[in-house]
């Protein structure tokens, strides 16, 4: 099948990756308007059950995610100068950059064409094609020009986030809330190289004016969130990331969502299709399983079948997509009323922070945990334990 793909993120990529791997009679091109080794954002966070899918298709692609991706262990909260609250969970960070290289290298070997600097006005132009993949992004120009067709929906947050950097490299996936006249203004860091960390920064609308950052230079204000986490940076500064035209613009996350994933011979991938609040760090996975399902469906898939196949696509992948864009929407939202989870107790907010996606309230055994992770000691037999049960469910998997 010949097959050209809009975008080459992680959902392009991927997709072509795995599509060839299922099949490597098709003929795939994707089109990038970046140029090479360009991308925008710092590092994503991800967990085992990425590479577990990347593995089961590509084990040098799991390989090589790997061996560019920092592990973490832990996640601390802290609420001004008090102590620190803990909390367990293990991921690991990647350069989006590193994410992007490694990916198109792949693609490269497995004889994928990836045209950069390729603006694809309108996929209907794209004429050759016996299927286009809409793989460019939340903002998709494709979907948009087509929002009846896909029955396409979008919906803004209330809350105000900038993605940013530092060169400290944060032990562990923290969250540190600050106090300013304006009100409490938060950042999500976790390392994802040496000497490399993503730093998102976030408040309420209402205290991002009153700090006056509606009308700062992108400078001015990495100088001044600086000086508000000085506490957490020991010293190293939030920085802006050099190559991103996006970079020092703060935005409300939009979240998307698609009646349909498909018209005709164009589908919808990755983020054009959906997207999940940054507060629950899965858009890439999202993007990655929804690459995976399309190529699968189109093994052995003739241009005839084409309809049959991006339909069982659809139907595999958009409920599951909407169990987490409703996991999404619930995080959002307690990063949203955060006012009200301040006045709990440091350790009641930190558990309050840990179960924000859980529909019921933890159980006493749960909490109990919560409480005994608080000492050193605990938090090492946890940890001891997480890792037996990660090997006892990679040797299962
Ligand atoms: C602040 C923030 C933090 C995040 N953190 C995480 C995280 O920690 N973990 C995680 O899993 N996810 C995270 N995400 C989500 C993640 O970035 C996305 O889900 C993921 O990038 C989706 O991949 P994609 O390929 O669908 O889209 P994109 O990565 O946006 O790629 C789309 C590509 O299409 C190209 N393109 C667009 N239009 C055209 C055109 N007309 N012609 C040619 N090319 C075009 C773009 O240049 C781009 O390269 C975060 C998102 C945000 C906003």
């Amino acid at each position: 099948m010949r097959i050209e793909g809009v975008g080459a993120g992680p959902a392009g990529l991927w997709f072509a990756i795995s599509a060839k791997r299922c099949d490597p009679s098709h003929e795939i091109t994707l089109h990038e308007r970046r140029a090479p080794s360009t991308t925008y954002g710092w590092g994503i966070v991800y967990w085992d059950d990425l590479l577990d899918g990347v593995r089961r298709i590509d084990s040098a692609t799991a390989q090589a995610l790997r061996t560019n991706s920092r592990k973490w262990a832990g996640q601390r909260v802290c609420v001004r100068d008090r102590r620190p609250v803990h909390l367990g969970g293990t991921g690991y960070g990647l350069s989006r950059q590193r994410l992007i290289d490694v990916l198109a290298r792949r693609a490269s070997e497995l004889g994928v064409r990836i045209e950069h600097e390729s603006d694809v006005v309108d996929a209907a132009d794209l004429t050759n094609a016996d299927l286009v993949v809409l793989a460019d992004g939340a903002h998709s120009r494709q979907r948009r020009r087509r929002e009846q067709t896909f029955g396409s929906i979008e919906w803004t947050g209330t809350n105000k986030y900038l993605w940013l950097g530092s060169t400290k490299t944060f032990p562990d996936f923290t969250f540190a809330f600050e106090a300013t006249p304006a009100g409490w203004i938060w950042l999500h860091a976790y390392p994802f190289a040496a000497a490399a960390s993503t730093v998102i920064v976030e408040c309420r609308e209402g205290t991002w004016r009153g700090l006056g950052f509606d009308s700062m230079t992108s400078e001015a204000c990495v100088q001044e969130l600086s000086r508000i986490f000085a506490r957490h940076l020991d010293g190293h500064r939030i920085e802006l990331s050099a190559d991103d035209t996006a970079a020092g613009h703060w935005a409300t996350f939009t979240t998307v969502r698609n009646e349909r994933w498909h018209a005709g011979n164009l589908v919808l991938v990755g983020d054009s299709a959906h997207t999940a609040h940054f507060s629950i760090g899965s858009g890439t996975r999202m993007a990655f399983e929804d690459a995976a399902a399309l190529a699968r469906s189109l093994k052995g898939c003739r241009p005839a079948d084409l309809t049959d196949a991006l339909q069982r696509y659809q139907d595999e992948r958009r409920p599951a997509v909407l169990n987490l864009q409703r996991d999404a929407a619930t995080s959002a939202a307690w990063f949203e009323d955060v006012d009200r989870h301040m006045r709990l107790p440091p350790l009641e907010f930190g558990y309050a922070l840990r179960m924000r996606r859980e529909s019921a309230p933890g159980s006493p055994l749960h909490h109990a945990l919560h409480r005994v992770t608080q000492w050193r000691v605990g938090r090492t037999a946890r940890r001891s334990v997480t890792v037996i049960r990660r090997a006892v469910a990679t040797r299962r998997r």
